[in-house]
């Protein structure tokens, strides 16, 4: 089964999910195959899945019987999942619901093109082992659903820190770190063809570790490499573990004006009984130093975060423990969850999901209307303030304004001017929103 076939791709989930879905495009079109955006248009359909939480699989799980469906109208059609849930799912999906004819693991996209023949030759298809070296470092992603300004680079995969909720080490496999060369040639690569931003995509970044010819290279030291390929590209990062998170990094991204100055460090909760049932390896003292340390090296470095409500023995205590962490630290921005609990976690197999949905619901509730007062508070102070934005692309508040983002990650909405996409505007900031400033080019 090769060439001149359409597939089309569903991703669902976290960045490095938009990446490895660049990744299997990449190999599948240099295998003759053709991308497609029209679901209607498709031969094969692949859904990238996340299993992070229990409705991101529910989800995954309606999309598959609508493509079954489509297989009335084209009964040639190919339906296969990858991702996350592929391990875990496979039987359930394949052989009792029949949704699909191939699962591949996300350390297996090389083998898409002999999967699918094996699928061509009426057989279904698995392959969902784990590697413990595999990086795609020579894969040059297909940017797909871009903005043709901003780009993602994976620079490693795996995790070994073992969250108790988390599933990504068991989905993911072990820590590898990516080839520095190949990550500094995909940034020249994508600065070349216009790009004016990139996100260096890890589960911890902050554990990146590659040994060169004579030396290791850290994560620090890979930033200064990237970041010295041209100035005019804007180097941002997800995600840091707050336990790794050094001050040669801080005193690194001080250093270079195009490192930007936004961190994401989850904390998922401000109680030291629940960090510690969490196995996140720090206390809620180690966390407030690292933000001290953040803002005593890049002052005005904007702060985001994620947080768990409702895990496992939460008391009230806990529940107020974060609260007051987040008014401490004075989020600019979070995402925030109710504790899912996931099948293959320490948590699932050790602790008892013992909060009540209504009593999680309403500390989730607490902890967004809370973090909402924290971002209109932060964005208010920017008002007076002039920032470099990178225009993104047209604003969905109307056609005669364009959006961009300063450092800082914040997003900001001002009448168009000549300069265009992946282009740098100063911009003074008028008025806010929770979520939005509002400005003018000077
Ligand atoms: S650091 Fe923890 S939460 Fe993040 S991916 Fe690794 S195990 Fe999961």
């Amino acid at each position: 089964m090769k060439n001149n076939k359409n597939i089309y791709i569903e991703t669902y989930g976290c960045q490095m999910n938009i990446s490895d879905s660049e990744i299997v495009a990449s190999i599948l079109t240099n295998n003759g195959y053709h991308y497609t955006e029209d679901v209607l248009l498709a031969d094969i359909i692949f859904v990238n899945t996340c299993s992070i939480r229990e409705n991101a699989e529910d989800r995954v799980r309606k999309r598959l019987h609508y493509f079954k469906s489509l297989r009335k109208k084209n009964p040639g059609l190919v339906i296969g999942l990858l991702g996350c849930m592929a391990d875990r799912t496979k039987t359930a999906l394949m052989e009792e619901e029949q949704l699909l004819d191939l699962v591949a693991g996300p350390d297996s996209y090389r083998h898409l093109p002999q999967l699918l023949e094996q699928v061509g030759t009426g057989r279904r298809a698995i392959d969902t082992i784990l590697s413990v070296d595999e990086t795609y470092a020579d894969i040059t992603p297909v940017r797909l659903d871009s903005n043709g300004v901003s780009a993602f680079i994976s620079i490693m995969r795996g995790c070994e820190n073992y969250c108790s909720y988390c599933v990504v080490p068991s989905t993911r496999g072990q820590e590898r770190s990516r080839d520095a060369t190949t990550i500094v040639r995909e940034t020249r690569d994508l600065f070349e063809k216009g790009y004016r931003e990139i996100t260096l995509l890890g589960q911890n970044v902050n554990s990146y570790s590659w040994k060169d010819a004579d030396r290791i290279i850290s994560f620090p030291d890979l930033l200064e490499q990237v970041a010295a390929v041209n100035p005019l590209m804007r180097i941002r990062f997800a995600t840091s573990h707050p336990k790794d998170i050094s001050n040669d990094l801080l005193q690194t991204i001080a250093r270079n004006h195009n490192l930007c100055k936004a961190i994401h460090l989850p904390v998922q909760s401000g109680s030291n009984h629940m960090l510690d049932l969490m196995n996140r390896k720090y206390t809620r003292e180690d966390y407030m130093e690292r933000i001290e340390a953040i803002r005593n090296i890049i002052p005005g470095c904007a702060i985001s975060t994620d947080i768990i409500a409702g895990f496992c023995d939460e008391t009230v205590e806990d529940h107020r423990d974060t609260l007051s962490l987040m008014e401490w630290v004075g989020y600019d921005a979070a995402y925030m969850f109710k504790y899912s609990e996931r099948p293959q976690t320490l948590a699932a197999d050790t602790l008892a999901d013992n909060i009540p949905e209504e009593v999680k619901d309403g500390r989730l509730r607490e902890i967004i209307d809370l973090q909402q007062e924290l971002s209109l508070a932060s964005n208010k102070k920017e008002i007076g303030k002039t920032y470099e934005i990178l225009v993104e692309g047209k604003s969905k508040r109307s056609d005669s304004q364009y959006f961009g983002r300063n450092s800082q990650n914040k997003v900001a909405v001002f009448t168009k001017t000549l300069s265009g996409p992946g282009e740098y505007v100063m911009v003074r900031i008028t008025g806010v929103t929770s979520a939005t400033l509002l400005g003018e080019v000077v």
